[in-house]
C-alpha cells in the first residue's frame, strides 16, 4: 500500500497542534501503538515548532507537511522557506539553541532523533529548511 498527503499551513503557533493532530489521524491505517503514535506527534511538533520560531522569526509565511506511507514504513517533510540553518551538524547537537532568551533548551532535533528511525536535515541560509525523518 503507498499513501501520501501533504499539508500546507500559516507559520502561527496554533497549527502546531493542528499538524500534529492531522498526521495522527493520516497514520491510524497502519493500526500504530500508542507508543508510536506518541513518538511520531512529538517528532511532528518539534520539527513544525521549529519552522515556526526559526525558519519564520519575524513573519507569518507557509510550512508544508508531507507524509507518505509505503506498506509500514512512514516518510515526513517538514519545510518551510525561512531563515534557514548555516550549519545543520551545530544545530543539531543536543542542547544547541540560538534562542535562549525563549527559554528555547536546544532538544527539539534530540528528540526528533530518539523517537524517528532516521532524520535528515537539508538547509541553507535564506533559502529554508526542510527535515526528513522516516520509522
Ligand atoms: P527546543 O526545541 O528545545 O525548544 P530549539 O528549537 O532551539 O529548542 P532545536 O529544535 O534542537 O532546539 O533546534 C536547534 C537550533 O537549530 C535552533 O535553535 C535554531 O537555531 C536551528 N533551527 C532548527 N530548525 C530550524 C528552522 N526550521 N529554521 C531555522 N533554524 C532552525
Ligand atoms: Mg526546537
Amino acid at each position: 500500500m503507498k499513501n501520501e498527503m501533504t499539508l500546507a499551513f500559516d507559520s502561527i503557533s496554533e497549527n502546531e497542534a493542528f499538524a500534529r493532530v492531522a498526521v495522527s489521524a493520516f497514520i491510524t491505517q497502519l493500526n500504530p501503538t500508542l507508543e508510536e503514535v506518541a513518538d511520531i506527534r512529538t517528532a511532528v511538533s518539534e520539527a513544525v515548532t521549529n519552522a515556526i520560531i526559526h525558519g519564520y522569526p519575524d513573519e507569518v509565511r507557509t510550512v508544508i507537511v508531507r507524509a507518505r506511507l509505503t506498506d509500514q514504513l512512514l516518510e515526513l517533510w517538514v519545510s518551510d522557506e525561512g531563515t534557514g540553518i548555516a550549519n545543520v551538524q551545530k544545530a543539531m547537537e543536543p542542547l544547541y539553541t540560538t534562542r535562549p532568551e525563549l527559554e528555547r533548551s536546544g532538544m527539539g532535533f534530540m528528540f526528533m532523533e530518539a523517537f524517528m528511525d532516521q532524520i535528515h536535515v537539508e538547509s541553507a541560509p535564506g533559502v529554508g529548511t526542510t527535515v526528513y525523518m522516516k520509522k
